[in-house]
């Protein structure tokens, strides 16, 4: 925790070395192994091969270690060299040079909230209007070029980004295309928007399209299912969704939040709630 957020401390150091191995010894004694240099990157750093731009590493966890270049192994002291004629050689091996890489490193943008949803949900005008309610989106450039991703600037707060998850019905989680990206995706994110279309709510069981995603997520990864969540019944500005809202509302156990993506009814209190929740995180499961 308190680690990098950014990658901005490379601009003033770019080469790292570790020690080579020291050379082995006279008196029985081999040389010490080369110590490792630990170099700090956030969560989110992509490691790449800076010939070929291979994927070398994707550091997305907190605390997770990789070996970049091995330090120099210590050389040999004089006794392995030993023989039946000649016990104390004058020989020891030397110590090895560490190993050399030139590294390319990319930060991901990793989103603090991910929207699901069935297709047509409205998640992308969502996301839309989550970022056009926020002044600062033109600070942002990369909301333009990604349409999926959103950033949300509540009142009294920070600055939050919002993912949009398509392609989860599409049989996902089991592994087809871009759905499972945007599922990788989410399992970093702190809270989800479970968004509803309110007007396309079944009465015959009012819970189906809900159960559907949450069926969805679990199937993919159960730990998905244990982030807060905020349950949006969307689309509240069409004519029949008041009443679809209200048939949910009685079936489903736990607070909901009426929102209209098109007209910005609701945007800002889901804003304001997603706020509280990111900046007051619930005790995580070990
Ligand atoms: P996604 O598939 O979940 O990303 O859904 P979209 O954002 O693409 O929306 C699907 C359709 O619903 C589009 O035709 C939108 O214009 C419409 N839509 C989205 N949000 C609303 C809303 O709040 N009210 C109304 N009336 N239509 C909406
Ligand atoms: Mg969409």
């Amino acid at each position: 925790m308190g680690g990098r957020r950014t990658l901005q401390h490379f601009r003033f150091q770019h080469r790292f070395f570790a020690p080579n191995g020291e050379h082995g010894k006279g008196a029985q004694k081999t040389g010490k192994d080369g110590a490792h240099c630990i170099i700090d990157v956030p969560p989110g750093t992509v490691v790449k091969d800076a010939q070929t731009g291979e994927v070398l590493a994707d550091l997305t966890e907190e605390n997770a270690l990789w070996i970049a270049a091995s330090g120099g192994r210590g050389g040999r002291g004089n006794r392995r060299f030993s023989t039946s004629t000649n016990r104390a050689p004058r020989y020891a091996q030397p110590g090895e040079p560490g190993e050399s890489k030139t590294l390319k490193l990319e930060l991901k943008l990793l989103a603090d909230v991910g929207l699901v949803g069935l297709p047509n949900a409205g998640k992308s005008t969502l996301i839309a209007a989550m970022s056009s309610a926020s002044p600062k989106t033109g600070a942002y450039p990369f909301t333009t070029l990604t349409p999926n991703l959103g950033v949300a600037t509540p009142p009294h707060s920070e600055p939050f980004v919002v993912a949009d998850i398509p392609g989860l019905i599409e049989g996902a989680h089991e592994g087809a295309g871009l759905g499972i990206r945007f599922l990788r995706h989410i399992e970093r994110t702190s809270v989800l928007v479970h968004l509803l279309d309110a007007a396309q709510i079944p009465e015959e069981n009012p819970l189906e399209p809900y159960n559907t995603v949450q069926n969805e997520l679990l199937a993919y990864n159960p730990k998905l299912t244990k982030k807060p969540v905020i349950v949006c019944l969307n689309k509240i500005d069409l004519e029949n969704a008041p009443q679809g809202a209200t048939m949910f509302e009685k079936a489903f156990d736990g607070p909901t939040l009426r929102i209209s993506g098109a007209t910005g009814q609701g945007v800002n209190e889901l804003i304001t709630r997603l706020a509280a929740i990111l900046n007051n995180p619930p005790e995580q499961e070990p």
